[in-house]
């Protein structure tokens, strides 16, 4: 049961083929995929996608990219949202800090992303984070609010050291398309390192296509060119890591069913 873990099927890029792309996916043998949020601007959006199509979960966050200084106060939707508990609700995200591309002061991404985790902790959800050059300020917020449910770094990039700073606050690590190119030698590296039941599988469509699809839309159908580059890392065979990476994504996401 692979799962894309990761991916914005709710996106306009998608418009005019949502069903021929979840198509593609499933014939793939991906069982589902789980659509994360960037902010109130599309929770509607990923919630109403979820329900017209079998087998899509979602989460809800404010993404530090899309943030702005009125995020904060909009914490308390996102707090009814969760109370109300909606169907296919798996995670609060996606969250996080970005050090380059948010418009947001680092600090006030901080208590923005802390404010979530706390939320996540209220309602046992597990987080999901992105992060970008701010790895350290990640780690201190996960020591003072540590996750009752878990979490996953998405679309991981760093080194072993970074990796197992997240493995020892509790975290898994989303692997997309990343670890496709030769050059991100450092990530590779990492993820050879890493137990294999830490990990998840993600393509963070329609972003991060793999290598030999740079500048096209990436869809979750190509979860498995990422798949067959972690068999490839690992020396495993693929039966192998496709059963341990379903048991991740349960284990996690223990909504999902
Ligand atoms: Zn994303």
């Amino acid at each position: 049961m692979l799962i894309d873990s990761h991916c914005h099927l709710d996106f306009p890029q998608f418009d005019g083929d949502r069903a021929e792309v979840l198509g593609r996916a499933y014939q793939a043998g991906i069982h589902g995929a789980i659509i994360p949020s960037v902010g109130p601007e599309n929770w509607a959006r990923v919630i109403d996608t979820c329900r017209q199509h079998p087998r899509l979960w979602f989460a809800l966050g404010f993404h530090p990219c899309f943030a702005s200084s009125d995020s904060v106060g909009q914490l308390n939707r996102l707090q009814s949202l969760l109370d109300a508990n909606p169907r296919n609700l798996v995670a609060v995200g996606e969250c996080g800090l970005d050090g380059v591309a948010s418009a947001l002061p680092m600090d006030q991404q901080q208590r923005l992303c802390l404010e979530q985790m706390a939320l996540a902790n209220r309602f046992r959800l597990p987080v999901i984070f992105h992060i970008r050059k701010a790895h350290h300020h990640l780690f201190s917020l996960l020591d003072r609010e540590p996750l009752k449910a878990g979490g996953v770094v998405h679309g991981f990039s760093g080194s072993l050291e970074v990796a197992r700073e997240y493995l020892r606050r509790g975290l898994y690590l989303g692997v997309g398309g990343v670890i496709t190119y030769q050059r991100a030698s450092k990530t590779r590296a990492a993820i050879q390192g890493v137990p294999l039941e830490r990990l998840l599988l993600e393509t963070d469509s329609p972003d991060m296509p793999p290598c030999g699809y740079q500048g096209l839309r990436n869809e979750p159908a190509r979860c498995l060119l990422v798949l067959q580059e972690l068999c490839h890392l690992l020396d495993l065979s693929s039966v192998a890591v496709v059963k341990k990476l379903s048991e991740n994504h349960v284990r996690l996401f223990t909504r999902i069913s």
